[in-house]
This record gives C-alpha cells, sequence and structure tokens, in this order.
C-alpha cells in the first residue's frame, strides 16, 4: 500500500478547504481526533452539501427540454398541435415563440385531456361564444370549458353562425395583450413589484414569461383529473415557505408548481415538483404521435433497419463526436433518446446543423446519414417544406452508396439505403 512508503500525505482543512499535509502514517481516525470543533463542524457541513447537491448534469440539451422540437412557422406548429389532439389551434394572432411554447406545454397532459382550442384570447371569446369575465389586459392566460361546442365565425353568404357542436372541451388562451413571453415577464415583474409594495410579500410564484402556457395546462389537468391527494396539505406548507400570495389558493398553487416545473423553475421545491412529475405525460409516450414516413418539420430521420446492423467502433465513434462537438454541435446518445428513436423505428435522426441524437452503438450508415444531414441543415438546404426534406434525403442516400466502401457500409446497410433512396424518389414524384 502507498501509506506504508510515503512519509506525508495531503489533507484538507474542512474549515478553510486549504490542503496541507500530514504525517504518512496517520490515519483520517486519528486526523479527525485531532480536529477542532470548528473544523469538524465545518466537515460535517461539508459533508451534508456533498450530499444534497445534485448530481452532475452531463451535457444534453435534450434531457432537459424533453424531445421537442420548435417549429419553425406558426402554420407548422398548428399542424403540430392538431397532431396533439387540438381541434382547433389558432395560433395566427400569437408570436411563434407563443405558439411553440403552448405546443410544449400541452406535450405534457396526458393525451385525453388535451384542450380542443388553444390560441390567442381574443379568437378564444369568438369560439366560446361569450366574453370572458375578465379582460384580455387582466390576465396573461385563460382556461375556460366550453360545454356546448365552438363557433366558428359567420358565413359571409348566408349570415349564419357556423358551429361545431362535437367540439366540446377545454379552451385555453393566452393573452391578446400581453401575448408573448417577453411581455409576460415585463408586465408580471411590474405588477408583483407593485403587490411587494402594498402587502410586503410577492403575489406570484413564477416570473418567467414561458410558464404561462404551463400554469393554463396545469389548470385543465385539475379541472379533468382532479388534484391528487396529499398534495393541497404539501400546498399549504408551501405557500408559507415561499410567501407568494397566489399559493394561497389550492388550484393556484397547482397550475403553478406546473408552470414551475415544467419551466424549470430551481426554487420550486421536491416535495411539490414530485406530484407534477407523477401527472405529467411521459415524453416516451409521444413516440406514437410521430412518423417517419410523413415529414413536416421534425428532423431527418434514418430508418431502424431490423438486426444485421455492424455497430461502428467506438474509437471510430468518439472521434466523430469530438470532432461534431467542436464545430459547435453535439450528437447524444443516452438511454431517453434510445428509446424514442426506437419508438419511431428510427437509428438516428438530425434536428438542425447542431443536433444530431442517435441510438447506443449505431451502425455507420447511420452515423455518416445524420452528418449529411447536419451539413444540409448547415447549408439552408432543408426548410420546413416536404420537398426540400426529400430531396435532401435522396442526396444523403446517394452519398451514402457512393462512398459506401470508404464508409465501410456493410451489404445489408447498401441494400436499405438503395431501397430508401427508391421510396424518397417516388415520394418526391408524388409531390409534383
Ligand atoms: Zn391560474
Amino acid at each position: 500500500m502507498a501509506d506504508a512508503i510515503s512519509k506525508t500525505r495531503i489533507a484538507r482543512d474542512p474549515k478553510t478547504g486549504k490542503n496541507y499535509k500530514v504525517d504518512g502514517d496517520m490515519t483520517f481516525e486519528e486526523w479527525k481526533a485531532g480536529l477542532s470543533d470548528e473544523q469538524r463542524a465545518a466537515m460535517k457541513a461539508n459533508v451534508k452539501a456533498a450530499r444534497t447537491k445534485p448530481a452532475k448534469t452531463v451535457d444534453n440539451p435534450v434531457k432537459k427540454q424533453s424531445i421537442f422540437v420548435p417549429a419553425k412557422t406558426v402554420n407548422e406548429a398548428e399542424k403540430y398541435a392538431e397532431k396533439l389532439g387540438v381541434k382547433y389551434p389558432e395560433y395566427n394572432k400569437l408570436p411563434l415563440d407563443t405558439a411553440n411554447e403552448l405546443n410544449r406545454a400541452l406535450e405534457t397532459l396526458p393525451k385525453d385531456i388535451r384542450p380542443v382550442f388553444v390560441g390567442d384570447s381574443k379568437t378564444l371569446e369568438e369560439y366560446y361564444g361569450s366574453k370572458l369575465p375578465r379582460t384580455s389586459n387582466h390576465y396573461y392566460g385563460v382556461h375556460i370549458e366550453s360545454l356546448d361546442g365552438m363557433r366558428l365565425g359567420r358565413d359571409p353568404i348566408t349570415g349564419m353562425m357556423k358551429y361545431d357542436a362535437e367540439a366540446y372541451g377545454h379552451m385555453v388562451g393566452i393573452s391578446s395583450k400581453y401575448n408573448s413571453p417577453q411581455k409576460i415577464a415585463a408586465n408580471k415583474a411590474e405588477e408583483q413589484a407593485r403587490y411587494i409594495k402594498q402587502h410586503g410579500n410577492r403575489y406570484f410564484f413564477n416570473m418567467d414569461g414561458t410558464s404561462t402556457p404551463y400554469h393554463e395546462m396545469g389548470h385543465v389537468y385539475a379541472d379533468k383529473k382532479g388534484i391528487p391527494t396529499g398534495f393541497e396539505e404539501d400546498a399549504k406548507k408551501w405557500y408559507r415557505e415561499a410567501q407568494a400570495d397566489m399559493l394561497k389558493s389550492t388550484g393556484e398553487a397547482w397550475a403553478e408548481a406546473w408552470g414551475a416545473y415544467h419551466t424549470g423553475n430551481k426554487e420550486l421545491p421536491d416535495y411539490i415538483a414530485k406530484y407534477i412529475e407523477n401527472a405529467t405525460q411521459k415524453p416516451i409516450a409521444k413516440s406514437d404521435e410521430r412518423d417517419i414516413i410523413d415529414m413536416w418539420g421534425e428532423g431527418m430521420y434514418r430508418k431502424h433497419t431490423e438486426g444485421k446492423i455492424e455497430p461502428m467502433p467506438k474509437k471510430q465513434l468518439n472521434k466523430i463526436v469530438k470532432g461534431f462537438k467542436k464545430q459547435g454541435g453535439v450528437i447524444v446518445m443516452n438511454d431517453e433518446v434510445t428509446a424514442h428513436l426506437k419508438a419511431n423505428s428510427a437509428e438516428g435522426v438530425t434536428w438542425d446543423a447542431k443536433t444530431i441524437l442517435l441510438t447506443k452503438n449505431p451502425g455507420r450508415g447511420a452515423v455518416f446519414e445524420e452528418l449529411i444531414h447536419a451539413t444540409q441543415f448547415r447549408q439552408g438546404k432543408i426548410d420546413a417544406t416536404p420537398r426540400s426534406r426529400i430531396i435532401c434525403e435522396i442526396e444523403a442516400q446517394e452519398k451514402l452508396i457512393k462512398y459506401s466502401k470508404a464508409y465501410k457500409l456493410t451489404d445489408y446497410e447498401v441494400e436499405q439505403t438503395k431501397k430508401a433512396l427508391e421510396e424518397y424518389k417516388s415520394a418526391l414524384r408524388n409531390l409534383d
């Protein structure tokens, strides 16, 4: 043992954190016995801090934002909302940021309780058929349940109100006045300051402008599924600790917790977060809402081929990951991503010039294909249109075939790539 030969050892002063030398024969117990009371107290505190410190997180943007891909246009965002089960997404009067945040918030809700309408509050009122009790100057977000369908406006010719009697359910709106995260945050800050001046403590718990859509979805959850037992008690404690008056109402506390949890508000205590975590729709279950064949702005997938995939050697893969990182990109390969891809029958996906997701132990074909797609994104070749996507898929398959020897693709991978090439070519013909 090293102890036997070394004459001195390094110890750390628990109070100052500075290193110093001690006799090499000294055991930990002996050293501890020689500490002052102050040093011992500091050591205890250090140990406690180390235990409560959150585990070091890997540099992984995917985990943080789940697996949501923001739409690039409001139209695309509406299509995605439809895919999530919303019959009437009306994002035309909202900034793209807000539309994306609403979609992301929708994903947190279990599928069976998603609203029938999402959009701006003015359009919400039209669809709902009457004015809300407060004007949009007096709230940031709103939720209401329509029991009698949606009013879709007057027919310009007959003057009759078009009506969808089947579409009843929850409606979620973002204030037409405070319609962006920036506007919401700015006004909230003012309101909060006024409130503190008057009452001596704050009103809102969340100050982040992006929390509003989630807050409203939290209300939808509570209305549809109810607030879990135990929350009310814990929320009382939370209200006392946080001193934010909004939390006084259990319903608002629940919605505020939903907002805090999903926007990563670090102030949210664990004993509240656990309720939201349990209630939230798990991202992996979303996979059946997505598919590879209809590509509408969700990244470039490589289809997974069952078996016969020879994993790229670790050394080569590590080199590629490092090289991509050097260019400012990230290649993510973890369990969550692998599950997501497998559920989508994919081996890899590229979201943009800087983000590639791969299953663990990907084949060479998948790695190279996604690198080609990242380059295409960087060159601006891929936009939201199916046409650009298909053209880029064709280009990628052709490149893979051309360089199949250099890339060391297996015969099977080459076969698959040729098949894919034919499919994309016929998809392009169908577009014309
Ligand atoms: Zn509320």
